[in-house]
């Protein structure tokens, strides 16, 4: 069976003592669902918050990765680089990265293929932005940005793989996706991957929703059968609500 999974993504929020004050308060939060939790903090705090975090079942993600192994790439951050310090999972594709540092279906393919082969596992990111759902373009959108950055894999590789599916329009926006529109485009992005990968792959895939998930309709939203889970920004920074969206399960 697919798994539950929640995820925060922090964004670009929260120095290293802030840092250290938000996983404190998680860590005394009661978690009442067996969901996967995982958090993204940004690049300097990751360490940090692997290291407080030992032994604890909440994950430490990273929010980007480069896909090359190492070189002239000033800036940048490598699978290699995160996985040594603990990092098993990267957040690819979000639709801040793709809108504001030009990352392409092309160069998201080889980020994609740079985590595989280090052995990570993948929040696949994609979404559809206000026009495309005005000119009901949503799923020709959605199709094609998963086509091209992931269907050149063979069916393993999907182990390795969650998608998100983050309507661009709802992304800090206040407006949620509708728990139905959020189920049918689910249900089409299951369909895709079974049309190639089979059934079997598509129903062992998690599907999260993200885009102004918060505690007060998160449990209506994860309740639908496509949706396994969400990935969470603004409502990520405070314990107490990122608690009451992973106990929505
Ligand atoms: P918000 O929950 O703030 O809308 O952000 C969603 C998101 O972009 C998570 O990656």
């Amino acid at each position: 069976m697919r798994k539950n999974i929640v995820a925060g993504n922090w964004k670009m929020n929260n120095d290293l003592a802030q840092t250290e004050m938000l996983i404190t308060e998680l860590k005394m939060q009661t978690r009442t669902s067996n969901a996967e939790v995982m958090i993204a903090p940004t690049f300097t705090n990751l360490w940090q918050a692997y290291q407080t975090l030992k032994g604890n079942t909440i994950e430490v993600i990273a929010q980007n990765m480069h896909f090359a192994e190492n070189g002239a790439y000033t800036g940048e951050i490598s699978a290699s680089m995160l996985k040594s310090i603990g990092v098993q999972t990267v957040i690819l594709g979000h639709s801040e990265r793709r809108a504001y540092y030009n990352e392409t279906d092309e160069s998201l393919s080889k980020k994609v293929d740079a985590a595989l082969v280090n052995d990570m596992r993948i929040i696949f990111c994609f979404g559809e932005e206000l026009a495309d759902r005005k000119a009901g373009n949503e799923e020709t959108v959605v199709e094609s940005q998963i086509k091209n950055a992931l269907f050149h894999l063979d069916a393993d590789a999907f182990k390795n793989i969650v998608l998100a599916y983050e309507p661009v329009w709802a992304i800090g926006t206040g407006e949620t996706a509708s728990p139905e529109q959020a189920q049918d485009m689910h249900a089409f992005i299951r369909k895709t991957l079974a049309n190639k990968y089979g059934s079997d792959v598509a129903d062992s895939v998690s599907i999260l929703y993200g885009g102004s998930v918060k505690p007060n309709n998160a449990k209506e939203i994860f309740g639908k059968p496509d949706v396994d889970g969400g990935l969470i920004g603004g409502a990520s920074l405070k314990a107490e609500d990122f608690f009451a969206i992973v106990n929505a399960f």
